[in-house]
């Protein structure tokens, strides 16, 4: 586990008011899920979970063939389908069209794959304004801080937190009252949605048979964001991908209830592509950013690749013991809790947070409550044995490294090694076989049995080379 990681760990679990926060807002999230997928609420919860896991598996096993098949639908409605392999692209292409089209304001929804390419960041440092309109996303984004939970993303800040942050940052007198600091929010938020060139969405969910963006909120932002501007940009992880719109009655189903215990979100949107004649609002452009970043190293893996599956509910969070204890900012990316826990040593690889898998008690709750069925304990104990075994390999490289430096040494100092080779010869099998093989049991051992088994010496002379030399 890494110092940084240890270090806000222990922040946390420190901070009692955090503490309460988490806990607090976490408990409600999961019991208002208990509620709605019992079985008097929803008998057949099992078994659209079972239909969920089932379409997710079949679609990421042929998503070469969705993602060209959702690419020909929307292009049919006049829209357009930009693949990026990583943040710099995805970054490129919206600075390139903001440049081409004179653009300088830029309304976003809440989009967790913007989050993971730090795409505010980057356009902000080309002198771009990217305004996030989502409640909580516009309170962490004053913060500057990153999501705090993937649908809850200012749970840890209480209203006098956001009565100081909006004195602060947008200059106003300090309001604690919720109903009020939402009105000044929303005040500031539409002369922003009337003034944008260029609106950025997520996507819940990309339907191939129809070339449809989905979009689920509560708010109506992703709404203004995704119709008032005159671009619209959707950026979606390619694993967004459904095969049809009937697929939907399942996934909207468990969604809702899973991510807020909600039995529909308030709005769904349905988008798939630019405004056509005769309607009165939508944008004349319309993109759809698919983005890999380390999702197609995945998929050649049968038993990680399901974490592909995750709809991003946030329900393994609010399960979870350890992220209910230790927070969303103790981890070491965007995504927190299982869900983090899991994609993020995918995605960046096991070295980035080696702790990571290991941040976890393995008690099953995230699995039981995830919609899609993801065996997270399963992929933690894979990413484990990946740990593991990277840090063996790093340990021997370690030795490996010393023993050459101690040998570079010997052989800079021409007595030292001579009595060195003496000694050898003294204690090399006398039936003259092979040196290193026959070393002694107890030296064979540990990560020195590997690096012997590949390695051994020639016997040794009865006379070195030097004393040869020297007789003659
Ligand atoms: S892993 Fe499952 S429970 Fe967790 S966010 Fe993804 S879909 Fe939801």
């Amino acid at each position: 586990m890494s110092v940084e990681f240890d270090r806000k760990i222990h922040n946390t679990l420190a901070d009692a008011n955090l503490q309460l926060a988490i806990y607090t807002a976490t408990g409600r999230l999961k019991d208002k899920r208990i509620e709605t997928v019992a079985p008097d609420a929803l008998p057949d919860y099992q078994e659209l979970r079972t239909q969920a896991n089932a379409v997710k598996k079949h679609t990421i096993e042929n998503l070469d063939y969705y993602l060209e098949e959702f690419q020909r639908s929307l292009e049919a409605h006049g829209g357009k389908v930009v693949y990026a392999k990583d943040g710099t692209e995805v970054a490129d292409f919206v600075l390139a069209l903001a440049k081409d089209r004179g653009a300088r304001l830029i309304v976003k929804s809440k989009s967790m794959t913007t989050e993971e390419v730090d795409l505010n960041e980057r356009l902000e440092d080309q002198g771009l304004e990217a305004v996030e309109t989502d409640l909580g996303e516009f309170i962490v984004q004053l913060a500057r801080e990153r999501p705090y939970h993937i649908v809850a993303p200012a749970l840890h800040l209480t209203r006098y937190d956001v009565a100081d942050l909006f004195t602060k940052r947008l200059n106003l007198p300090r309001e604690t009252v919720i109903e009020k600091q939402t009105a000044i929010a929303r005040s500031v938020l539409r002369q922003k949605f009337l003034a944008a060139d260029i609106g950025i969405s997520g996507a819940n969910f990309l339907v191939a048979g129809s070339g449809a963006v989905v979009l689920v909120e509560n708010e109506g932002n992703i709404r203004l964001t995704t119709s008032a501007p005159k671009i619209h940009i959707a950026i979606a992880g390619i694993e967004k991908m459904i095969p049809r719109a009937q697929d939907l009655a399942v996934f909207l189903k468990l969604l809702g209830r899973s991510g807020t215990g909600q039995l529909l979100t308030v709005y769904t949107s349905f988008l798939s592509g630019p405004r056509r004649s005769g309607e009165t609002d939508g944008p004349d452009e319309f993109y759809v950013v698919l983005l890999d970043n380390g999702r197609t190293r995945l998929l050649p893996d049968r038993g990680k690749r399901q974490s592909l599956y995750c709809i991003r509910c946030g329900a393994c969070l609010n399960a979870c013991p350890v992220y209910r204890k230790i927070g969303g900012h103790s981890f070491p990316w965007v995504y927190s809790g299982p869900i983090g826990a899991i994609i993020t040593p995918q995605f960046m690889g096991v070295s980035h947070e080696p702790g990571l898998p290991f941040a976890s008690s393995l008690c099953g709750a995230c699995s039981e409550v995830c919609p899609v069925k993801i065996d997270i304990p399963k992929v933690l104990l894979e990413l484990r044995s990946d740990v593991t075994k990277a840090e063996a390999r790093d340990q021997r490289n370690r030795l490996e490294r010393l023993a050459f430096r101690a040998f570079a040494w010997l052989m800079t100092h021409p007595r030292l090694y001579e009595m060195a080779g003496r000694m050898a010869a003294s204690v090399a099998p006398p039936d003259g076989s092979g040196w290193i093989r026959g070393v002694p049991a107890p030296m064979n051992i540990g990560p020195l049995r590997a690096w012997l088994s590949q390695r051994d010496l020639p016997p040794a002379p009865a006379r070195s080379f030097r004393e040869m030399w020297r007789r003659r």
